[in-house]
């Protein structure tokens, strides 16, 4: 279950003397976006607009809709602080509250030929970090957090995109314990090639992601020799604040002297769609959310690549590099 941490939000509000409002829920809260509006409103002078487009992330931020709406706060829901904006933002992190004991004690079959544990999260659990680290050193094991770098705004705390803090580290531990969803311990998985084990609070769940790992990095080679073989190729440019990973300048100019034709292009969101319509473009390079191309490999029908698999494509990065240094 979720704390939407009201009192607080209502406090906020009050103390910035917010007008008008718009409030943006990730999709897996946005069934609590009608309530929360009937909440603001009746406690506070403000008007909330929802943010009906959809919110995947902290990078997310939907700053158009806020300026063109005169809008004086952004509400961002499910989220810490990700980077500076010019916009004022009140970041409601919802923790999820759930007794997890037991699914650390199962997971300690998981990792019992490991000694030296790292332990991570999303930021809905941050508060389980400490039950989990003395659960594991009750259990004999040492237990590391990683520094927070990048994108994290906590020690230990993990984003689809930001897993700076445990390659810090990486040398120091033997497998990693994620405690959050599939989707942020499969971008451990690729980030760093050690064991990962997931514990899903919300699933009631606790498993390796070895097997996704390896059908994933099966995807990801065939995905980016498709778009080496490609002579027409599309850079794509993401259009969300947070959403700019690596240089596409200096991968465009590589990509020129090796005789492709480059077209840049710009987007908010990434979809099939929008590919299929640029009909003569055989391949894509994405430099914005690097776990589109890994996420949707399903759902494109022409190859799509992120920022650090280009570098393959260019050949500044072996296969064997890409996946030892991490593919996000
Ligand atoms: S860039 Fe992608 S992985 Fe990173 S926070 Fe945004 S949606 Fe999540």
């Amino acid at each position: 279950m979720y704390k939407f941490d009201e009192e607080n939000l209502i406090r906020e509000i009050k103390e910035r003397k917010a007008k008008r409002i718009l409030l943006q829920l990730p999709e897996g809260l946005k069934k609590e976006a009608s309530r929360l509006t009937k909440f603001i409103q009746e406690n506070s002078n403000s008007e909330v607009i929802v943010a009906g487009e959809p919110c995947w992330g902290a990078c997310d931020i939907a700053l158009d809709e806020a300026k063109n709406l005169k809008a004086d706060l952004i509400i961002l829901y499910g989220h810490a602080s990700f980077m500076k904006v010019d916009f004022p933002i009140l970041y409601i992190e919802a923790r999820y509250e759930a007794n997890i004991e037991e699914l650390i004690e199962r997971s300690l079959k998981e990792i019992k030929d490991f000694k030296k544990i790292a332990i991570v999260c999303s930021v809905q659990h941050m508060h389980q970090l400490p039950i989990t680290e003395k659960i594991l050193k009750e259990n004999d094991k040492e237990v590391f957090i990683p520094p927070k770098k990048g994108f994290a705004f906590y020690s230990g705390q993990v984003l689809g995109c930001e897993y700076n803090g445990l390659k810090l580290i990486k040398d120091k531990f033997d497998a990693i314990l994620v405690i959050g969803n599939d989707f942020h311990a499969l971008g451990a998985a690729l980030a760093i090639p050690k064991p990962v084990i997931l514990i899903d609070p919300f699933n009631k769940e606790v498993y390796s992601m070895e097997k996704k790992r390896e059908k994933i990095i099966r995807q990801r080679i065939i995905a980016i020799n498709k778009v080496r073989d490609a002579r027409k190729v599309g850079i794509i440019l993401g259009n969300k604040p947070g959403q700019h990973f690596g240089s596409f300048n200096y991968i465009k100019n590589e990509l020129e002297k090796d005789d492709k034709e480059v077209v840049l292009i710009v987007m908010d969101e990434i979809n099939d769609d929008k590919l299929v319509n640029l009909y003569d473009i055989q391949a894509f390079i994405e430099t914005a959310c690097p776990r589109i191309s890994i996420e949707d490999y399903a759902r494109f029908s022409k190859p799509v690549v992120n920022y650090r698999e280009a570098l393959v494509v260019i050949n500044d990065l072996t296969f064997e590099q890409l996946f030892e240094q991490g593919i996000v």
